[in-house]
């Protein structure tokens, strides 16, 4: 019988492979884990952990100036220091990676800092050292990486959200090309601590994919916060000057900006990974190509998370790779089901949704109700700033049951986590309307809203 170093390799140790590698290590399994760059991957290292951080640094500006409707008096203007935010946040962040190693020792994974390729379906190379050693299973982690667009006069200007959570000097003007989660989420934080920010994006409305409802109002809302919102352009050359760097656009337009940042998507980290030589199935965009149970085509790798581009979110690389551990090792198989995952957008203001948009319920199902309710959250009323909240709700009308829900406001990250529960118990429209409600709060509406504002059939 053929005996190998390790019953378990993981490549990558993000928020997918770290799952894997301690609960398969917990059920009794031999498990290492490679990391070339820190331990945590790309949500806690340089993802969503420093992007909301960077959020509430950004909302304070105005929370200070709202406050002075509420009676309070503000001496004078606040001034904010960039380099103390990425201090403290750099602290928080190294004290997180401390905890995701520990972790792992205490289930007694061995840990390896390095980066680590495939050398053949049982056998990985750990480029630090130059050590090979073999796994019976291999499970691959390594997530995604910015794209950036190759071909792009001045290209080498431009930084990705990586290098935004170090920038030495915070610019006083940014222009941020993409409208995807990364492009909003960055423009509201640039804004928030008083970049000059401008949006970029190629198509009719920011935010594709998402219900038009949300998309429309998170653009009217951003441009209320002072940032230009350009949509059907695309940046052409981009050119050092003596304040900065200068953009041409496809129309023509020329915009000055201290910083550059593309959020253009991601790609899977796979290049230089050596899955040519053992044969890993890959599709066009490079994700490993793998069965719901998360198996390649090679009968000994796995793989999970951003790597597979299923669903790119931390909770679902998380899932995967629990599912993969405790079906592999733990004797209690499982599949991950992708189909309602409730997911926070921490634009500003802040968006959540679950399940079916208008228009993709508007394809699937021949009678809606349309419930939708916008209001200016109460908070508002006294400080006088223009926000909108925004809940809109998608009803199957002929069976009641709620196929999609989109939230846009303060708080909608955590209204939708029960949403969600309550999607995933198959709620109807009945069960949210004798529900009582809590009142004041934004989320009564959920409950209080009687008339459909929009009715389909056929
Ligand atoms: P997204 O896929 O969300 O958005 C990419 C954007 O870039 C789209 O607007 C797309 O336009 C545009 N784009 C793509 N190619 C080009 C190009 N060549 N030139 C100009 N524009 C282009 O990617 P992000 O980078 O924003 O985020 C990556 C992933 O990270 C997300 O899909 C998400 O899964 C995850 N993420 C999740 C977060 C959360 O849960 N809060 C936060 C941040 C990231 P078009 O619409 O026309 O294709």
């Amino acid at each position: 019988m053929t005996t190998y170093d390790y019953d378990l390799f993981v490549i990558g140790a993000g928020s997918g492979g770290v799952r894997a590698a301690r609960i398969a290590a917990t059920y009794g399994a031999k498990v290492a884990i490679a990391e070339e760059y820190r331990y945590g991957g790309t949500c806690v290292i340089r993802g969503c952990v420093p992007k909301k951080l960077f959020v509430y640094a950004s909302k304070f500006g105005k929370e200070m100036e709202d406050a002075t409707g509420f009676g309070w008096h503000v001496p004078q203007k606040p001034t904010f220091n960039f380099a103390k935010l990425v201090q403290a946040k750099d602290r928080e962040i190294a004290r997180l990676e401390g905890i995701y190693r520990r972790n792992l020792e205490n289930t007694n994974v061995e840990l390896f800092d390095s980066r680590a390729v495939l050398e053949g379906p049982n056998q990985v190379r750990l480029l630090a050292t130059g050590q090979t050693v073999s796994a019976k299973k291999i499970l691959i982690a390594v997530g995604a990486t910015p794209n950036v667009d190759a071909d792009l006069t001045g290209g080498e200007h431009v930084i990705t959200s990586n290098e935004a959570f170090h920038l030495e000097e915070f610019p006083k003007s940014v222009v941020v090309v993409g409208g995807g989660y990364i492009a909003v989420e960055f423009a509201g934080i640039f804004a928030g601590l008083g970049a000059k920010t401008t949006l970029i994006y190629r198509g009719e409305e920011i935010m594709r994919g998402f219900d038009m409802d949300l998309r429309k109002t998170l653009h009217e809302q951003m441009v209320q916060k002072g940032i230009e919102v350009i949509t059907q352009d695309t940046i052409t050359a981009i050119e050092k000057t003596a304040g900065g760097l200068s953009v041409t656009t496809k129309s023509g337009k020329g915009i000055n900006a201290e910083q550059i940042m593309y959020a253009i998507g991601r790609r899977p980290n796979t290049a230089g990974l050596g899955l040519e030589t053992v044969g890993v199935e890959t599709d066009k965009g490079g994700a490993i190509v793998v069965s719901p149970d998360s198996q390649t085509n090679i009968d000994s790798i796995y793989a999970v998370g951003d790597v597979t581009n299923r669903a790119n979110l931390t909770p679902v690389a998380i899932r995967e790779g629990h599912a993969f551990a405790d079906t592999v090792y733990g004797e209690k198989p499982w599949t991950v089901d992708h189909s309602l995952i409730p997911t926070a957008i921490f634009s500003q203001p802040e968006i959540g949704t679950v399940g079916l948009t208008q228009e993709e319920a508007e394809a699937q199902y021949k009678n809606l109700d349309i419930y939708k309710s916008s209001f200016r959250p109460m908070k508002s009323t006294l400080s006088g700033r223009e926000e909108k909240m925004l809940l809109k709700m998608i009803v199957d009308a002929d069976t009641d049951r709620i196929l999609g829900v989109h939230i846009m406001g303060p708080e909608s990250g955590e209204l939708i986590q029960i949403i969600g529960v309550t999607m995933a118990m198959a709620a109807t429209k009945a069960d949210y309307d004798r529900t009582i409600a809590v009142h004041p709060t934004a989320a009564e509406e959920l409950v209080t809203m009687r008339t459909p504002t929009q009715t389909i059939r056929n």
